[in-house]
């Protein structure tokens, strides 16, 4: 591995100042020219529906493109806790700076202060955005719009609808969106694929792209393409994500140059649905909304775990985040959470089903906040939150407490960008969870939400902008060779897919084998053994994909078996990297705990002498030496310290 210093293109100056002086110093095109200039957006998630709706609005020629059948399919509309914003209604003493700091502290101190602080400055933008569009976030009895408050915060500043935030911001999103398409100024794609990127040298432009239904593939050129495609969780096989979510674009992106950032950095949810049987193929997750009012426990002795939770008595029960956190109690930090229930579990007094000889659960319990607030108002905040429990597990949470256990949710790591979202590719940006940016280490719930919808509606209509005004549009009739070219390379590579030697097993039965793998050894607790010998398995496991993996079907025509295996292959090079990427980062920070750096009572350990900085990770052309690229983080406003919820 060889190693690289990285620049961020951050502005200097005061961190308030910042953004504002960018935006003034970023050039515009004039609003004649716009037309005359294509751009990309792959991905209508959160993120990309608002940047493919605020770049239509502003003129630009746009197309959009996802596999699902519909934009409002997009994981997004999973989303149910809320998003966070800096508005201070509860008068409880919330700012812009405090959000800022929150975020960065949440964050392990592992990411950019001016990303940071840019996110917070436009967290109320987006409140106010929402609300225009008709976003019916929940309000009190004034009318105010109501708060609650996420972990890792001691301030109300969660905004909501219910349970179904995404959903409603989402709705928010391709509304603006189909306003452009009927305008004209956005042409859609669904059910269509990003299969690579055409490259003209070092710069990005244009896509090929796999229709799901006909199997055809195409060229579609432009003067630069975001990618909007979410996170990469799924790697892991069992996740909260939906089961389409892959990392087939980001990492095919990295293949033609994309730096990859912090792949390790993987956040485990704690409150989810925990795994019913050992051959489940999605975990649930139960919002961390509900950590408002749920207390978490388990029983103080081994021998209870058998029992009924009824028949555990209130002196028998452990609130252990309670006891152990009591500044933060059950609202600290995610990963902070998932450790905690994870170390209960791992001593012997986990709940429920066992799994793998082990019982994965704890309980989040209601019964103090039904007996204080009364049963309508828990129904009124969580109720659609509880009937999906009901569902999924036939247990009646207003009368048992809800059993949790941590599952893998959210990536922090993703594509490199700089301060304007662009990769480094020429003219490749990257907006929401496909790119690392503001997260650091760890992020805060509610808070993905919020960096999507900064990174469409107010970051990337300015900097794709300013990108395009210093260059003239391109004649896609010049480009045809390259597209062509990459046509030839997406064929050969189904090709190879379609035609396994001794073709015999399945991509999902590949993909659960190497998400046991990537669990155990880049999961809640990281250690030098197990991730080398990780990456053996996942090398040997990746040969044998190639050998045998079975697709049934034609390629030319809807094949969903083969769509799967492509991702798949995807996923088994991006597992390697996280495993490197584990190994390589010999300190505990955020959702990353490798074993060997954990202080006596099992908190995270950092390093900020030699490991403050964002590992970006460039594709050397053999996946298992690709060359480090560090991007040192500074802090000239918040002062590193050692994160302390107690
Ligand atoms: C269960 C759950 C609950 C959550 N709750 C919250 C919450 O309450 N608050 C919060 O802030 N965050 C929450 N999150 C996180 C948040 O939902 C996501 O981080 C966010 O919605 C991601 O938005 P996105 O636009 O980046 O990606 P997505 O919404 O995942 O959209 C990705 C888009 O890319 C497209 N795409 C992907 N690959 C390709 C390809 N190769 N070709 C073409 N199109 C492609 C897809 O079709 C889709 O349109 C939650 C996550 C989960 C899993």
């Amino acid at each position: 591995m060889s190693e690289f210093e990285l620049d961020s293109h951050a502005p200097k100056g005061p961190l308030q100042d910042r953004w504002k002086q960018h935006k003034f110093n970023s050039r515009v095109v004039s609003p004649a020219n716009r037309k005359k200039y294509t751009v990309i957006v792959v991905g209508t998630g959160l993120a990309g529906a608002s940047a493919a709706a605020s770049l239509g609005e502003m003129g630009y020629k746009v197309k959009t493109f996802c596999f699902q059948d519909s934009p409002r399919r997009a994981h997004s509309i999973a989303a149910q806790g809320g998003i966070n914003a800096a508005k201070n209604y509860q008068n409880d003493g919330d700012s812009v700076w405090r959000l800022f700091y929150d975020t960065i502290k949440g964050g392990d101190f592992r990411a950019r202060e001016s990303n940071v602080f840019r996110l917070a400055e436009l967290s109320t933008s987006i409140i106010d955005q929402a609300v225009a569009q008709g976003v019916p976030f929940a309000r009190e009895y004034s009318g105010y719009l109501a708060n609650r408050s996420f972990g890792g915060a001691q301030v109300s500043r969660t905004f909501y609808a219910r349970g179904q935030t995404g959903q409603q911001l989402l709705l928010g999103a391709y509304q603006a969106m189909s306003r452009q398409i009927a305008a004209g100024s956005v042409t859609h794609r669904s059910r269509c694929e990003m299969q690579d990127l055409i490259m003209d040298g070092d710069r990005a432009i244009g896509i090929v792209t796999r229709d799901l239904v006909t199997g055809e593939l195409e060229s579609h050129l432009a003067d630069c393409v975001v990618l909007c495609t979410g996170g990469y969780s799924n790697a892991f096989y069992l996740s909260t994500n939906a089961k389409g979510c892959n990392a087939s674009a980001i990492w095919r992106a990295h293949k033609k140059g994309a730096l990859f950032a912090n792949p390790c950095f993987t956040q485990i949810h704690p409150t989810c649905i925990p795994q019913q049987g050992e051959l489940q193929s999605k975990l649930t997750l139960m919002s961390e909304s509900l950590r408002n009012d749920g207390r978490v426990w388990a029983p103080k002795n081994k021998a209870d775990a058998d029992k009924r939770p009824e028949d555990i008595a209130e002196a028998d029960r452990d609130y252990f985040l309670e006891r152990i956190y009591p500044s933060f109690g059950n609202l600290v930090p995610r990963d902070i959470a998932s450790r905690a229930v994870k170390q209960i579990c791992d001593e012997g007094r986990g709940v429920g089903a066992e799994i793998d000889g082990r019982k994965l659960g704890v309980y989040l319990d209601f019964a103090d906040a039904i007996r204080n607030q009364g049963l309508e108002a828990v129904r009124e905040k969580y109720g659609n939150l509880f009937e999906m429990y009901q569902r999924i597990t036939a247990e009646d949470p207003y009368q048992t407490p809800m059993r949790i256990y941590p599952a893998v949710h959210y990536t922090m790591g993703g594509l490199w960008v700089d301060y304007n979202l662009m990769t480094s590719i020429d003219g490749l940006f990257a907006g929401g969870e496909a790119n690392f940016s503001d997260h650091g280490a760890n992020r805060l719930g509610a808070s993905a939400l919020m960096q999507g919808l900064a990174d469409g509606y107010f970051i990337l209509p300015t900097t794709v902008s300013d990108y395009l005004a210093r260059r003239k549009p391109i004649k896609t009739e010049q480009y045809q060779s390259q597209a062509n070219a990459a046509i030839e390379e997406a064929q050969s590579r189904i090709n190879r897919l379609m035609n396994a030697p001794d073709a015999s097993v399945t991509a999902d039965d590949f993909h659960r084998q190497l998400g046991q793998i990537l669990w155990h050894a880049c999961g809640m607790a990281r250690e030098r053994d197990t991730l080398l010998s990780a990456i053996d398995k996942i090398r040997a496991l990746r040969d044998e994909f190639w050998h045998k993996v079975k697709i049934t079907g034609e390629a030319e025509q809807l094949n969903q078996t083969l769509e799967r295996a492509g991702r798949v292959a995807d996923f088994f090079e991006l597992a390697e990297l996280m495993c490197l990427d584990a190994l390589d980062r010999e300190e505990s920070c955020g959702c990353h705990a490798r074993e060997e750096h954990l202080t006596e009572d099992g908190e995270a350990r950092r390093n900020d002498m030699d490991y403050s900085y964002v590992a970006a990770w460039q594709y050397s052309g053999d996946i298992s030496k690709p060359a480090l690229f560090r991007e040192y983080l500074h802090f000239d406003f918040v002062r590193p310290s050692i994160r302390n919820y107690q």
